[in-house]
């Protein structure tokens, strides 16, 4: 077993728009326990992060299925998927890819954010995009308008990011005031700098045989990169993705199949979530409701990756809320073979997958193999 030291850091834990885009959501992240790794371990055993978890499931309220499953196994068993490690090894290999390019062609990759308004969060947000940018040498650049600006200013912006090559990717910074048509400003990003990866025409051809995306929706991406880089195998599995919205659970469910995958969707109105779960080797849940996946849902040496971000009342906490996953950790950990923190398991890599689309998008636009 890999023992890890503990460091506390204060991080605020970055993401993509996918991940900021809800105005109830709380999403920065203070005092996260950080283990120290080596570079080839991508997984940290769960007592490392007991001491967090063990608040989180606090609020796990106890059923029978769950006792019987305490009973089964009393210590945490599964390994931790560090997707905070491994996004900050990402972000290496983006960086030093930039690098390449700038010394082969002069050119380095743009992003552009759209934010409206003076929402804290939204700024927040947009902040730590153009840091993660500069932390891999992306050139951001930012309009930042009023909020009571006109759908027609912001439609000025987008089309002129679109024509400008410089730009390889385009964020509109959600959510937009409520005068604004979120589909129409979003459908005026041209396909090839769509680094969300939302349009239709991308999530079409995720959807086709023989059709290649020009960009995979970030969350989802961040999901299967990090089962593959912990050498998790997809193919032949079966994998339940809890959710259906269509920048989480649609297209990881989508990806899950492309990789060979046999997947079930499970969704507000399924009858017997907890049966079709527990029959899953791979669960992706990205649902929003705090600890709805018991440990009696987890077939025993399943790998658990948890989606969701769901800030709790903690009284204990400086600012009154902390973030807990849509599984319980508590009682996964002991179930699974491997799961992923919340925070520091998905959420760190939405944000290298938007750099790593990014990148794509400049490396095609510049025909830069
Ligand atoms: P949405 O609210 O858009 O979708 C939630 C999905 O969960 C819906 O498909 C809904 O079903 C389903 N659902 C709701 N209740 C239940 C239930 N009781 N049983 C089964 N399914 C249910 O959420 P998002 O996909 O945007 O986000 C999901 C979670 O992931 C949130 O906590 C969010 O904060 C987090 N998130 C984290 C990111 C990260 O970077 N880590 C990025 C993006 C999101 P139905 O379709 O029937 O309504």
């Amino acid at each position: 077993m890999a023992t890890a030291a503990v460091a506390t850091s204060s991080a605020a834990t970055i993401f993509n728009s996918a991940a900021d885009c809800c105005a109830r959501r709380v999403f920065l992240v203070t005092n996260l326990q950080v283990p120290t790794r080596s570079s080839s371990a991508f997984l940290r055993t769960s007592r490392t992060i007991n001491s967090h978890s063990r608040a989180a499931s606090s609020i796990c309220t106890s059923s029978s299925s769950s006792v019987v499953n305490a009973a089964m196994a009393t210590e945490a068993s599964a390994k931790v998927i560090d997707g905070k490690s491994i996004a900050k090894e990402i972000r290496e290999e983006i960086a030093a890819e930039i690098s390449r390019m700038k010394e082969s062609i002069g050119i380095v990759p743009g992003l552009a954010v759209i934010l409206v308004g003076e929402r804290k969060d939204s700024a927040t947000y947009v902040r730590n995009k153009k840091k993660a940018c500069e932390s891999v040498c992306i050139k951001s650049y930012e309009v930042h308008l009023a909020e009571d600006s006109t759908e027609r200013e912001v439609l000025e912006h987008i089309s002129s990011f679109n024509n400008d090559p410089s730009v390889h990717g385009i964020l509109v910074q959600l959510p937009l005031p409520s005068h604004m048509n979120e589909q129409n400003v979003l459908n005026a990003v041209c396909t090839e700098k769509d680094v969300d990866g939302f349009s239709p025409l991308n999530i079409g051809r995720l959807a086709m045989r023989d059709r290649e995306p020009l960009f995979v929706p970030c969350t989802p991406k961040g999901c299967i990169e990090l089962l593959h880089r912990c050498g998790i195998t997809i193919k032949g599995k079966r994998a339940v993705v809890i959710g259906r919205s269509n920048i989480v659970g649609m297209p990881a469910a989508l990806l899950l199949q492309r990789e060979d995958a046999t997947v079930t969707i499970v969704h507000s109105r399924t009858k017997n979530p907890e049966e079709i779960t527990r029959e899953a080797d791979i669960v992706i849940s990205a649902v929003g409701q705090p600890n709805m996946v018991r440990g009696s849902w987890i077939k025993p040496g399943a790998v658990v990756i948890d989606v969701g971000i769901n800030p709790v009342e903690d009284a204990k906490s400086p600012r009154g809320y902390r973030l807990v996953g849509d599984v319980c950790y508590e009682e996964a950990s002991k179930i699974a073979s491997a799961i992923t923190p919340v925070p520091g398991g998905v959420g760190p890599m939405t944000i290298a997958m938007l750099l790593s689309n990014t990148l794509a998008a400049a490396k095609r636009a510049h025909k830069f193999e």
